[in-house]
């Protein structure tokens, strides 16, 4: 490669143009490799217990680069158009964050979906801005209510906000919980705020708390192995999955508690094994109508991402 000391000024920015408009190129091709492999959830089956995993560990992406990334290919998959426009350098990942994070907290205000033809208007208006106009412009156009800098104001549609003072070793808490958390919450949003944090949080401790004999949803204690949904399943394999848990002692689930402690799927091609904490669920490796045992040899912990696609697969095999 030729020293770039001996260009003309003229020739070494126009390299530098050159360059910047593949770099742009590349982000696009990037955007769509990562939502072709969230569509098809091939993560999973590299033993990460979600995409977002999977971007930080496998492809070394630190955590804000890779929400961005994923929240951008979201994106793109309902707005086409954001293609072009990150490749003519209108729009660039902060914007689409701010994009992201003002559409979420519109549809959790007002309980109601933004449409594509929204969306695609507002990525018309906010192109060719800086992240704060976007900031300004998006939240004018969706009517967000203002944030005022109180320590406690009870907003127009009675949500309040909140200023609090947290020390350092309660914020970084948080902090860790949001990164802990943030597979799960990741699964309905591109985005995870520490609202959401603060509310998945609160839900946890509400349901240990006053709802014993209600399913939970994602549990993040050991103690407490959440419950299967059922809802996505075929009535009769319910029923099956029904008559499995029940005779699964509670003792010989704690044991394999404490011999697994984490999700124990494997990628057999590399070894990688998922380890996940959360939402842990007692796996029959070979399952009762396979003639698998209620023994500790036959029993393992699978997070519930790992567990429902082991059923989707066993489910191909038994009924094919
Ligand atoms: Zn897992």
């Amino acid at each position: 490669m030729d020293s770039l000391s001996l260009l003309s000024n003229k020739e070494l920015e126009l390299r530098l143009k050159d360059l910047v408009q593949k770099e742009r190129k590349l982000l696009h091709v990037i955007l769509e490799h990562i939502r072709e492999i969230d569509v098809r959830r091939l993560y999973l089956e590299k033993a990460y217990s979600s995409i977002y995993e999977y971007l930080t560990k496998e492809l070394g992406y630190s955590g804000s680069a890779a929400m961005r990334r994923l929240e951008a290919a979201r994106l793109l998959r309902e707005v086409p158009q954001v293609a072009d426009r990150i490749q003519e350098g209108s729009l660039n990942l902060s914007q689409i964050g701010e994009l992201s994070r003002a559409i979420k907290e519109k549809e959790k205000v007002s309980g109601v979906k933004v449409s594509v033809l929204q969306k695609q208007e507002l990525v018309d208006q906010v192109s060719g801005l800086t992240a704060g106009e976007t900031q300004k412009e998006v939240t004018r156009v969706l009517d967000l209510p203002v944030k005022e800098f109180d320590t406690k104001k009870v907003q127009q549609d009675e949500s309040v906000r909140l200023g609090i003072t947290l020390s350092k070793e309660q914020y970084e808490k948080l902090l860790q919980c949001k990164d802990l958390a943030a597979h799960i919450l990741l699964q309905d949003s591109g985005s995870v705020s520490l609202t959401d944090v603060i509310e998945f949080l609160a839900d946890q401790y509400l349901d240990k708390k006053f709802k014993p004999g209600k399913k939970k949803k994602e549990s993040v204690n050991l103690n407490t192995v959440a419950e299967e949904s059922k809802d996505s399943r075929d009535a009769i394999v319910t029923t099956d999955a029904v008559v499995e848990r029940k005779s699964v002692t509670t003792k010989l689930r704690r044991m394999v508690l404490q011999r697994d402690k984490c999700c124990q799927y494997v990628d057999l091609k590399t070894g990688r094994k998922c380890k996940s904490s959360f939402a842990l669920q007692v796996d029959h490796k070979t399952s009762k109508w396979a003639g698998g045992v209620n023994s500790l040899a036959n029993l393992q912990l699978l997070c519930s991402q790992h567990n429902r696609e082991k059923y989707k697969k066993e489910l191909n095999v038994r009924y094919r």
